[in-house]
């Protein structure tokens, strides 16, 4: 594959005091000595600035972009993409856009700032380890938020009436807190308490914080009142503890995430690269997966974190409550969700009580109240660039800014990882991450922030658009809102919404991959190449059809996946074929009963589903038979490639036929069996796979002729697929595009659907 690095355009959006503070100068100034072309421009949105030049140095920039920028600018977020090169010759300053959007700016919530820090550790400073520090550069926003404008009266602050010292701080231009509207200090603001499990206070303000943080030496779990929600608090290292909290949070195998120390902490652990460092510490603070380093075989974190994992999901405090305790414990910690297993996170201190008494031995809560959940984001760096994996924290409600203004849309979103999006002008509010739509809590938290959303942003939407599944729950929803309803298929959304953030125009070639989608011809889709023009879509091709013996079911069961697959080629002769790990796991009168189902297609759906095959696949090499969660299997094929390096692919076909075009995976099939005879290891099955997917791209890529390929859909959360076909589709010639601020799985789905409402006639 050729090394020379192509030249990309860099988009760069900033908030925070960076207006009026000599920032404009400092980006010229700045892109002018590393020669690299584009503008920068000011306005009530923030500071938009685009370079272009090759990768390297756009890294460069981007790090020395915040590490050198004038003492007062203090960045609130930052988010940046990299886009199709646009041509820019020169670098210029644009004058401000004083017209903007009209709709108002919600800001995030944003990670403590070096300033406070040093206050919140300083025995001298009024502050001195108060938990609820903040000012005009950090604190609390989204969550405290109760009403636009921004005011303290508009936010859950109200009911603390500021002392003397910090009235004095928030009237005075000169001050680091003037207009901090969330100021407040230990005399004036919020409290700790300790409660017990009955919500008897055991100690308050400080002595609370250690008495929690002995309870989490002692290996108990402490559920802890934090920014958007609960956190449920666990010595990572104890795995007695962590595999206690699995137990009572019914979360069996998924990772979990850890808050750490330090940064010292975590690069003794994992491989850090510069990006990643710049993310870990960033005002929006996410979760970020990271590289094991394989040579720490003991690196002090229980085995029951993140089991079998080659990554470790890790955050940094991002609280002064959180940098206390994490001080004072000095040690890393589990710090997942406050909630029971697929419910969205606590907020109220008193539901918490309720909903968490079986799971937490205590409770560390405040009284400043959470005006709507809001979870940790989740990202990683990969080739090169931030790709959010759940949007919430730190990045939610920010706009996507799209190509043309819309009309006031609503979407409504899918089924899981649910999240809505409103649009106004030619900005798209996504929501933060609200969660799988499976049970009453999560349905009533998806009301709650479309109603939120309406009120937030002042809308009448003159449409809403939701998934074709008719059954979804948003579908229902949305059908019930007395709007004309854009029906937008599931597939169909996830390319226009990797288009959107990019900024591209059709025609491109959307490779959408996903576990599940409802088809337009009612069979379940997934892995879908869909040519996408401005004037709509066609199915350009699709992966080969099997049955789904036992339907619901066999998405919890990659064996049934596995045997509906090789039904497909072998039919009944495949209930004897014992050596296969997924028959040799049914008895045979399960056996039975599965033939039956296929033989009469009851119960058995047709599928032509990427996250399906990657069951089936992991079935069939014995790698995971049944899942405890959504994507276990896929997951595991991933990381079983771990320290194998080859070019190998499995073999397919592409067949053409009267619709779209097939691509046949039986030859794949085979030649599984076939290594399967000699016993090869399953890294090598597991990398084979692999590749051949990313061929099976450049293969339909090729056929269709289009220059542009947007990867899009769950699967390309997979770190190993998406570079590889990035990589391949690159080599052959093409741009492949593929998601960065949004995510690529059904988080991302309302994006799609509010620019396929936009599009749509109806
Ligand atoms: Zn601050
Ligand atoms: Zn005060
Ligand atoms: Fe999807």
């Amino acid at each position: 594959m050729p090394t020379a690095s192509p030249k990309e355009r860099l988009r760069v959006v900033i908030r925070g005091a960076v207006q009026g503070v000599g920032f404009r100068p400092f980006v010229y100034r700045l892109a002018k000595e590393m020669a690299l072309p584009g503008w920068v421009s000011n306005s009530p949105q923030g500071v938009f600035l685009e370079v272009e030049g090759e990768e390297e140095t756009l890294h460069a920039f981007l790090l020395r972009l915040e590490q050198e920028r004038p003492p007062r600018a203090s960045i609130q977020s930052l988010e940046y993409s990299f886009l199709p090169l646009h041509g820019f010759t020169e670098f210029e300053i644009r004058k401000s856009d004083g017209a903007g959007e009209r709709t108002a700016l919600v800001l995030p919530d944003i990670a403590t700032c070096p300033e406070c820090l040093r206050e919140v550790f300083d025995p001298a400073n009024r502050r001195y380890l108060y938990p609820f520090t903040n000012c005009t550069n950090c604190g609390p926003r989204f969550s405290i938020l109760q009403a636009l404008p921004y005011d303290r009266p508009n936010t859950t602050m109200a009911r603390f009436p500021m002392c003397e010292a910090c009235r004095h701080e928030y009237q005075n231009p000169e001050d680091r807190r003037f207009h901090a509207q969330p100021n407040a200090c230990p005399t004036c603001g919020p409290r700790l308490e300790l409660w017990d499990g009955h919500g008897t206070t055991l100690s308050s303000n400080h002595a609370a914080l250690r008495a929690a943080a002995l309870a989490i030496r002692r290996g108990e779990i402490v559920a802890v009142k934090g920014l958007g929600g609960f956190h449920l608090v666990v010595d990572a290292r104890d795995d007695y503890a962590v595999r206690r909290l699995r137990t009572r949070k019914e979360r069996e195998e998924k990772p979990l995430a850890l808050m750490a120390p330090s940064l010292a902490w975590i690069e003794g652990r994992c491989e850090i690269s510069p990006l990643e460092e710049r993310l870990l510490l960033s005002p929006e603070s996410p979760i970020v997966l990271l590289r094991r380093r394989p040579e720490a075989e003991s690196d002090g974190v229980a085995p029951s974190v993140a089991p079998g994992n080659p990554d470790l999901g890790v955050m940094l405090p991002y609280t002064p409550l959180h940098h206390i305790l994490l001080r004072e414990l000095g040690i890393p910690v589990v710090a997942t969700s406050g909630n029971l297993s697929d419910e969205p996170i606590c907020t109220d201190e008193r539901d918490a009580l309720e909903r968490l008494s079986d799971i937490a031995d205590c409770f560390l809560v405040h009284d400043r109240p959470i005006a709507r959940h809001v979870d940790d984001s989740v990202a990683r760096v990969l080739l090169g660039r931030e790709l959010v994996l759940r949007r919430a924290r730190g990045y939610a409600p920010l706009p996507v800014h799209v190509l043309r203004p819309l009309p006031q849309l609503l979407a409504v979103g899918a089924h899981l990882k649910n999240a809505i999006a409103v649009s106004s002008g030619s900005q798209v509010f996504v929501s933060q991450h609200i969660g799988d739509l499976e049970t009453v809590h999560a349905f009533a938290a998806f009301h709650r922030v479309v109603d939120d959303f309406h009120r937030l942003y002042e809308l009448t939407p003159v449409k809403v658009a939701a998934d074709a599944h008719p059954d979804y729950l948003s579908t229902r929803d949305a059908q019930r809102r007395g709007l004309p309803l854009v029906s937008v298929q599931h597939h169909y959304a996830h390319v226009l919404s990797c288009m959107a953030e990019n900024g591209l125009d059709g025609p491109v070639l959307g490779v959408s991959w996903d576990g599940t989608g409802y088809g337009s011809d009612q069979t379940i889709w997934g892995g879908e190449f869909l040519r996408v023009t401005d004037a709509g879509w066609t199915r350009t091709a699709h992966l080969r059809t099997f049955r789904l013996p036992g339907g619901e079911q066999a998405i919890k069961e990659p064996r049934r996946a596995a045997i509906g697959l090789l039904y497909e080629l072998f039919g009944d002769e495949t209930f004897a074929r014992d050596e296969l790990a997924p028959v040799a796991s049914f008895a045979v009168r399960e056996r039975t009963i599965l033939q039956q189902a296929l033989v009469r297609r009851l119960n058995s759906p047709l599928t032509s589903s990427a996250g399906r095959l990657f069951d089936a696949v992991a079935a069939l090499i014995g790698l995971r038979l049944t899942t405890r969660f959504e994507g276990q299997a896929a997951m595991e094929l991933e990381w079983a490639i771990q320290g194998v390096h080859t070019d190998e692919a499995y073999p397919f076909r592409l067949e053409p036929g009267d619709g779209p075009l097939i691509v046949d995976w039986a030859p794949l099939v085979q030649e599984v069996l076939s290594d399967l005879g000699t016993g090869m290891a399953n890294s090598l099955m597991a990398a084979r796979f692999h590749n051949a997917l990313a061929e099976m791209v450049v293969a339909v890529a090729r056929h269709a002729g289009e220059a542009q390929v947007a990867l899009s859909g769950g699967c390309f959360q997979n770190r190993y697929l998406t570079e590889r076909t990035v990589r391949r589709l690159t080599a052959e010639g093409f741009s492949p595009y593929w998601h960065q601020r949004i995510p690529p799985n059904d988080g991302g789905i309302a994006l799609g659907q509010i620019l396929a409402a936009a599009r749509s006639k109806e």
